[in-house]
C-alpha cells in the first residue's frame, strides 16, 4: 500500500529543527512520493533544493498563492517560468482566490489567477488551486468566482487525461465541488475531512467518490483532529486516509490504489 501527499509545505519554518527525520518518517509510513508547494518568489529556490536532496521521491509545484499578490511583475514571473521547466517541477501552483485573509486586495488577486492561467495556457501545465470564501462565504464566494474564471480563461487540455488539476483544501459546498469537478479538477481531501462539525464535507467527499480525490495533508498547517493544535506532517496521510476509507466504506487499501492512481494521473510519472 502506498500513498501519495500531493500538497505539503516541507519548506516552513516549522521543520527547521528536524525536516529530514519528518521526510523519514513520512517514507516510513508509506508515503512513497510527496509534492512540495512553492507559494512565493522566495520559496522556489528552497523547494528545487528539496527535491534535488530527494531524487524521485520529492517533486514540486511552482507558483503564487493569491496572498502573494503583490508579487506580480514582469521579473518574478519569468523566474518562475524557469521553475517551471525543471524537470522536478509538475505543475502550476498554488494559484487561486482567498477572500478570508486578503479579501481588501480582489482585485490584485483576480490580476495575479489570470497571469498564472495564462502560463498554465501556454506552457501546459497541471494547476493546483487555493480557494477561501470570504466569512460570509454565501455572499462571498471566492468557489463560485474561481470556476467563472477558469472556464472562460483555462484551456489547458491535456490529452486522453481525465484531471487538469487540483483543487485543493476543498471546503466549499457540493456546488462548488461539481463545478471543479466539471473542470476537471480533482478534490483534495485532508485533515479537515476528520475534524467533528465537517459532516456536510464529508457528504461531499463521499458524493464526489474516490475516483475524484486525491489527499495531502497542507503541513504544517491542518492536522487530524487527533493531533489539532499540533503541528502537521505528511506521516498522518494513512490516518486521513483511513478515516475516508472508512466513511465512504471501502478498505484502506483501496482508498489507497484509487487515490494513488489519481495523483499519478495528474502528476505524470513522478
Ligand atoms: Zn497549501
Amino acid at each position: 500500500m502506498q500513498f501519495i501527499e500531493t500538497h505539503c509545505h516541507l519548506n516552513d519554518e516549522a521543520f527547521n529543527p528536524d525536516r529530514d527525520a519528518v521526510i523519514e518518517k513520512s517514507f516510513n509510513r508509506g508515503i512513497s512520493k510527496l509534492v512540495e508547494i512553492a507559494c512565493s518568489a522566495k520559496e522556489w529556490e528552497p523547494a528545487g533544493a528539496l527535491c534535488a536532496k530527494y531524487p524521485s521521491q520529492i517533486y514540486a509545484c511552482f507558483g503564487i498563492h493569491p496572498g502573494y499578490s503583490e508579487e506580480l511583475c514582469p521579473e518574478n514571473l519569468a523566474k518562475l517560468e524557469q521553475h517551471l521547466k525543471k524537470s522536478v517541477s509538475k505543475g502550476l501552483g498554488e494559484i487561486g482566490l482567498d477572500y478570508y485573509w486578503d479579501a481588501g486586495k480582489k482585485e490584485q488577486q483576480t490580476l495575479l489567477l489570470e497571469a498564472m492561467i495564462s502560463l498554465s495556457n501556454r506552457l501546459g501545465l497541471v494547476s493546483v488551486f487555493h480557494a477561501r470564501s470570504g466569512k460570509d462565504a454565501k455572499n462571498d464566494s471566492a468557489y463560485a468566482d474561481l470556476s467563472a474564471l477558469l472556464k472562460n480563461k483555462w484551456n489547458y487540455a491535456p490529452k486522453g487525461k481525465k484531471f487538469r488539476g487540483i483543487l485543493h483544501c476543498f471546503s466549499g459546498v457540493w456546488e462548488d465541488a461539481g463545478a471543479a469537478l466539471d473542470l476537471g479538477l480533482a478534490l483534495g481531501v485532508n485533515g479537515t475531512f476528520t475534524y467533528k462539525k465537517n459532516d456536510e464535507l464529508r457528504e461531499i467527499v463521499k458524493k464526489a467518490g474516490l475516483e475524484n480525490i486525491v489527499f495531502e495533508t497542507d503541513c504544517p498547517y491542518l492536522p487530524p483532529q487527533s493531533a489539532r493544535g499540533l503541528r502537521n506532517d505528511p506521516s498522518y496521510i494513512p490516518e486521513i486516509a483511513a478515516a475516508a476509507a472508512g466513511y465512504l466504506g471501502v478498505t484502506v487499501g483501496k482508498a489507497a490504489d484509487v487515490t494513488t492512481g489519481n495523483a499519478y494521473e495528474i502528476f505524470g510519472v513522478l
